[in-house]
């Protein structure tokens, strides 16, 4: 006799939206749910959100959420959501288990997206990594022999917070030059309007015709052959290596894996990155280090916090 399959659902909720997915124990995504959601109403909307994927008769489990921001392992609780601009509520845990009546786990979602990632995506086969989500933000992930490795109180990994000029611009979390500064999406868009704004021969880009470009443009422009877009993703990719050379000599791990949003760019950027790493780090560990894209995309948090929820009591 077979038991039967039980299934979990993911959640990422980031900026204005979330993504649910009814995810099967093998990791697979099945039905996908994505909706805009306000502040105010989060948790009857998530809330909504499991109901509709459990609509089709599925065993679910338990529910695992990928947010920006911080959380405390011990209590459970949201210390420090990442993004301003969505309202993720301290008590998201226990707001939700009420809700749905599912056991709820939460988790940072670059913490997720690293274990969807190591469990059925560019991570497989790795016994260690280390996961970067260069998004809006910029998160990292850190794992160690199968398991996330959160630090002392849940906080590790904050490699967008590692400084990349000390004499940077102040960042949110109040120091300066962090490389989230330089090399989030928001900071792509910003270095390229500085740059158009300063420089003649820039505006011969076909940016400088386009007010509101956002880093995607800038990313897509450069797969057109604009020369102007190609030099910031570059210069980007520079930065961003430049932090990567520094976690392969602090912790020689096996394998780097890049996600979130500005490594749409594809080998435009990830070809830069290895580039500068391997001018930067010690040369021992870059060879012991394999550098690759993450393969998972938008569904890698979800994913990812599914599999946590999964395996949230049997590890
Ligand atoms: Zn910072």
């Amino acid at each position: 006799m077979t038991t039967p399959q039980t299934n979990f659902i993911g959640i990422s909720v980031s900026g204005t939206r979330a993504r649910a997915a009814l995810v099967n124990e093998n990791g697979l995504v099945g039905e996908t749910k994505v909706r805009e959601i306000a502040p105010k109403t989060l948790i009857p909307q998530l809330a909504e959100m499991v109901q509709e994927l459990q609509s089709s008769g599925l065993q679910v489990s338990a529910i695992g959420v990928a947010i920006p921001g911080l959380v405390n392992r011990q209590t459970d609780r949201v210390v420090a959501p990442r993004d301003f601009s969505t309202t993720i509520v301290e008590d998201l845990h226990g707001e939700l288990t009420r809700a749905t009546g599912l056991r709820v786990e939460i988790e940072n979602d670059a913490n997720a997206a690293a274990y969807g990632e190591y469990k059925v995506g560019a991570g497989r086969g790795a016994r260690n990594l280390f996961y970067m989500m260069i998004g809006n933000g910029i998160g990292g992930a850190i794992i160690l022999d199968g398991k996330l490795w959160t630090g002392a109180s849940g906080f590790a990994g904050e490699v967008g917070h590692i400084t990349i000029d000390a004499e940077g611009l102040e960042c949110v979390c109040g120091n300066t030059g962090c490389l989230e500064t330089v090399a989030s999406a928001p900071s792509i868009v910003r270095r390229a309007r500085e740059r158009l704004n300063r420089d003649g021969t820039s505006s011969l880009s076909r940016l400088a015709l386009n007010k509101s470009f956002t880093a995607e443009d800038v990313a897509h422009q450069a797969n057109e052959g604009d020369d102007f877009a190609l030099m910031m993703i570059e210069r980007t990719g520079k930065y961003i290596g430049t932090g990567v050379a520094s976690v392969i000599n602090l912790l020689n791990i096996e394998r780097i894996v890049l996600g979130g949003g500005v490594m749409d760019a594809g080998t435009l950027i990830l070809n830069p990155i290895i580039q500068e790493v391997k001018r930067r780090a010690f040369q021992p560990c870059f060879e012991a280090t394999e550098i690759v894209a993450a393969k998972l995309g938008l569904d890698g948090a979800p994913i990812g916090a599914a599999m946590l929820a999964r395996d949230a009591h049997t590890v």
